[in-house]
């Protein structure tokens, strides 16, 4: 359960904590608010015969920013969902795109309906249904508006709606660049879909790969043996767990959920976790941890790093106090509320904001779209080409020594990249780089007070400097 006390609304809560960022740099009050303003928002009703009956249901689709094109951003399904939040989501996927150079639009979708009610078969028909009115109204195509996958959607719906879109344009050869987040078989990437959860590792890695932030921090230097608690079991806070466990050997002591908390202080195993989640559709009852049905206590537990993976407004003003992590990562997206932000600021708990921890869904969709676009794999043409120059090379260096290459260095120097080990190639530079950028200007500036606010202005810099240059003001 979301705490209660929140009285900013989540679209006002995204723009105060932009305003820290327009205020430092000065900009004009029509500047600013151009920036911040949702250039356009969809609301469909729409109706869906089920079981014998009509319901209608009701989507949104906001588009915040055009300054680049396509426009990008998840579509939600949720019984919750709501404009205020889409226009929150669509303002921040501006923000994000910029911080980590991803030259798109931001966007973002959401239909009003809790998916566990509904049979595949309806799930499909609503979702095809629910496409259509986006295609037909602008607001889904490959150059301009390309959702992808965020709570309660995955590849399946979006094959469902590429699908649908190239019924309905067949003679648009880059149909399959209208979504992100497809099947491998239906134009998808590898590495899509653990992307937002691989980003977080690889935020998490550069973080610790600086010794100031990490004192800054009052942690420990190194991943290895950090005490992480993780909120969200679903794509993102699974994939983050695992990569962070099984590859960092950090060690996540409790994952929360919709059920409830499963915790052990020497660390959980987060693939068995997840099979026991596969079979049993929850976590709770899982017998190798303890369980607690009280998840959002959870993450008050003593630990080094909090990772919210669920959904908004879980650290507010009212449970701040009590959050014991030194560092928090957001991999969902505006899980800390503007007053919690600027209590936790105040007491030293560092934040890595979600503009930039949860941006390797974005990146990776970007590397998709392209592929899509140039319609061949990563890696198709060159791969073999390199593992021949690595046998070349590998020859020339024990002709030249006269000594055996270890099996390992052999190994290592005669593989080609696939299209996956060059994705994740791509979304690692891309998160150090980001990373170094913010610290940078965090860094450099005493009035900038931390790495949100220094992420907000170097994405506010670059957006007004793109309307700039096309002389919009
Ligand atoms: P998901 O639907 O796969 O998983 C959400 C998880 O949160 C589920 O395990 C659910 O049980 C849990 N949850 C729901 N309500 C909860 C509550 N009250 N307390 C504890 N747990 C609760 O969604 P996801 O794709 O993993 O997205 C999670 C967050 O990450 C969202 O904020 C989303 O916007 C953000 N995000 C997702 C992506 C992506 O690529 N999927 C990209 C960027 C950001």
């Amino acid at each position: 359960m979301a705490s209660s006390k929140r009285s900013l609304s989540f679209r006002e809560s995204v723009d105060h904590m932009v305003d820290r960022a327009l205020k430092f740099l000065n900009l004009d009050e029509g500047v600013s608010n151009a920036i911040k303003a949702c250039n356009c928002v969809l609301k469909v009703q729409f109706p869906v015969k089920i079981r014998g009956e009509l319901q209608v249901f009701t989507g949104w689709r906001a588009v915040h920013s055009t300054h680049r094109l396509p426009a990008k951003g998840g579509i939600r399904f949720a019984p919750m969902v709501n404009q205020d939040e889409i226009e929150a989501l669509a303002a921040l996927m501006t923000y994000k795109c910029a911080i980590v150079d991803v030259p798109f639009g931001g966007s973002k979708g959401g239909l009003l309906i809790d998916p566990q009610q509904y049979t595949r078969d309806e799930l499909q028909l609503i979702t095809r249904r629910f496409t259509v009115e986006l295609v037909r109204k602008g607001f889904l195509s490959p150059a301009t508006n390309v959702p992808a996958p965020d709570m309660g959607t995955g590849q399946r719906e979006m094959a469902w709606m590429a699908d649908t879109y190239k019924h309905l344009y067949p003679e648009d050869i880059n149909y399959t660049a209208c979504v992100t987040g497809k099947p491998v078989g239906h134009g998808g990437i590898r590495g899509r879909t653990e992307a937002t959860g691989r980003g977080v590792q690889y935020a998490l890695q550069e973080f610790f790969r600086h010794a100031d932030s990490v004192r800054k921090a009052n942690l420990a230097p190194g991943l290895g043996g950090q005490r992480i608690i993780v909120q969200g079991f679903g794509n993102v806070g699974y994939h983050a767990a695992k990569f962070l466990s099984e590859e960092d050997d950090a060690r996540i002591i409790a994952i929360i959920d919709r059920a409830g908390v499963v915790w052990d202080e020497n660390g959980l195993n987060i693939e068995d976790l997840q099979q026991y989640k596969l079979q049993h559709k929850s976590i709770k009852g899982y017998p190798n941890a303890r369980f607690d049905e009280n998840g959002q206590a959870a993450m008050e537990m003593a630990c080094d790093i909090l990772i919210p993976a669920a959904l908004e407004a879980q650290i507010t003003a009212d449970n701040a106090p009590r959050i014991q992590a030194r560092l928090i990562a957001e991999a969902a997206n505006g899980p800390v509320t503007f007053e919690a932000d600027e209590y936790l600021r105040n007491k030293g708990v560092v934040i890595l904001p979600d503009a930039y921890v949860n941006a390797g869904g974005v990146i990776v969709s970007y590397f998709e779209w392209i592929r899509n676009l140039s319609h061949i794999r990563f890696g198709r043409i060159q791969r073999r080409f390199d593992e021949q120059r690595g046998h070349h090379i590998s020859t020339a260096l024990q002709e030249l020594t006269g000594n055996q290459l270890s099996e390992h260095l052999h190994t290592k120097l005669t593989v080609g990249a696939d299209e996956l080990a060059l994705v994740r190639s791509g979304l690692d530079d891309t998160m150090r780089e980001a990373f170094q950028n913010i610290k940078a200007i965090y860094d450099a500036n005493e009035h900038i007070q931390d790495y949100r606010m220094a992420a907000y202005v170097t994405a506010v810099e670059k957006i007004s400097r793109t309307y700039l240059d096309l002389g919009v003001y």
